[in-house]
């Protein structure tokens, strides 16, 4: 079988190209492979309320089972694509089935990092990358006390919180001296560790693991760099993706962190574009770093460049990077990329737990953390994309409303 638009990976941009295909009006074949068994579902709820077990999984689909059928988009899930040739224009799947492509969309995310220490592949260690890595989870969750959550970043962090609502005992193991190093300045770090710790969150910093103890067969616990051992149930490792492009590479497509594309999400392999979490694309945002979003917006935004692109209306990937993340009660929203920033500027008073932190570079602004503070994310959204220069004294005044500042 050959289709007109073949998609791999049936997550957020996956789902979103052939949704907004359909949407304008393309008449030619589609079809979507998936690894996983399920349909196209949201995954942010994943580390959420899906883990909470506020939103059931239904709730979490990207559109309703029968949507794909009404829409004469096939869904091939279950099935891995392993190769690609660009030349024969076909992928080679798991079970042996070739399918032909017109235009091949590479939208297959990535897999979670594992540990490399002894240990890694037990029983009771999670990933928390799909449905059935959480469902897994779920399952053990009755029989388990203790959680060692390894990593510090928003995935880890917002099980943590999930989790230690059900009254587990959990403590979180991060490498660096802070959590969130790598995504947030250091006053937004130090809110949440102490806001995880007075929910009975145990936050090591600075602490590396040195392998997972078992008996039987099943982890029991984390065994520190330093000889202390963390017992426990259930490990959950979230130390980031290793991007899902390995058939590409090897039919040729340059790549780097991620394959590489240009600002129009094309490879360079004929007729193969990549979106997503795996597409490593020159950002403005970033001053022109080639880098890889992980978000659910990136996702959406590169999905309907690739197909308004395909439906002849090309123009260049320039959207603002924004993401969210939900802990307790907190609501972060975040806008532009605070990395290789020089000041953190605080708005508001954070022990009111809602405040922004401002992030300038050279003088200007290049990103914003909010919590709780939505009136904020939304009216220093236009900074940020004016990479807007204000007085700092000005910028920390809360009584100022951010709009006041646009020019
Ligand atoms: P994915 O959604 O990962 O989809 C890729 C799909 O491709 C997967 O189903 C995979 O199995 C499949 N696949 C991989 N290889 C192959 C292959 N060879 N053949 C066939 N199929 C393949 N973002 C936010 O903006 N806000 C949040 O709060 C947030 N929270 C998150 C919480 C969790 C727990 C996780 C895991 C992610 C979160 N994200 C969040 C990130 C966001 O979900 C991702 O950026 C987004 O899912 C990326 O979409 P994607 O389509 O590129 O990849």
């Amino acid at each position: 079988m050959t289709y007109d638009v073949l998609i791999v990976g049936a997550g957020h941009a996956g789902a979103q190209v052939a949704i907004a295909l359909r949407q304008q009006k393309f008449t030619g074949s589609i079809a979507i492979v998936g690894e996983e068994q399920d349909l196209p579902y949201e995954r942010p709820p994943l580390s959420k309320d899906y883990l909470s077990g506020e939103k059931t999984f239904e709730r979490i689909m990207i559109r309703p089972a029968t949507f794909w059928g009404d829409r004469d988009i096939a869904m091939l899930t279950g099935r891995r694509v392993d190769a690609v040739d660009p030349q024969a224009h076909t992928v080679g799947c798991d079970d042996g089935a070739t399918i032909g492509y017109g235009t091949l969309v590479w939208a297959a995310g990535g897999h979670p990092r594992r540990l490399t220490c002894s240990g890694h592949d037990l029983t009771g260690v999670h990933a928390v990358r799909t449905r059935a890595d959480v469902d897994r989870l779920l399952a053990e969750l009755p029989t388990a006390e203790r959680i060692v959550v390894i990593g510090g970043g928003y995935i880890g962090l917002e099980a943590a919180a999930a989790l230690s609502k059900f009254g587990k005992h959990v403590t979180v193991v991060e490498a660096l001296d802070r959590v969130l190093a790598r995504v947030a300045g250091e006053p937004l770090s130090r809110f949440f560790e102490a806001e995880h710790r007075g929910h009975g969150v145990d936050i090591r910093l600075g602490t590396t693991v040195a392998c997972i103890e078992e008996a039987d067969g099943r982890a029991t616990g984390v065994r520190l760099g330093d000889g202390e051992v963390l017992a426990c149930e259930i490990v959950i490792v979230g130390i980031g993706i290793v991007p899902a492009v390995a058939p590409l590479v090897a039919a040729g497509a340059q790549a780097s962190n991620g394959v590489d594309v240009d600002p129009h999400c094309r490879t360079t392999l004929p007729d193969v574009y990549a979106i997503g979490d795996c597409a490593a694309h020159q950002n403005g945002f970033a001053d022109g770093a080639r880098i890889r979003l992980e978000s659910v917006q990136n996702a959406n935004d590169q999905a309907m460049l690739v197909a308004k692109g395909l439906m002849g209306h090309q123009a260049a990937y320039e959207a603002v990077p924004w993401f969210w993340s939900n802990q307790y009660d907190l609501r972060l929203q975040t806008v532009g990329l605070s990395t290789g920033h020089d000041q953190a500027i605080v708005r508001g008073d954070i022990a009111t737990r809602s405040f922004s932190v401002m992030y300038l570079k050279a003088g200007r602004i290049i990103a914003l953390d909010c919590v709780n503070m939505t009136r904020d994310y939304v009216q220093g959204r236009a900074l940020v994309v004016a990479r807007a220069r204000i007085d700092p004294a000005r910028l920390a005044d809360a009584s100022v409303p951010l709009k006041a500042m646009i020019v």
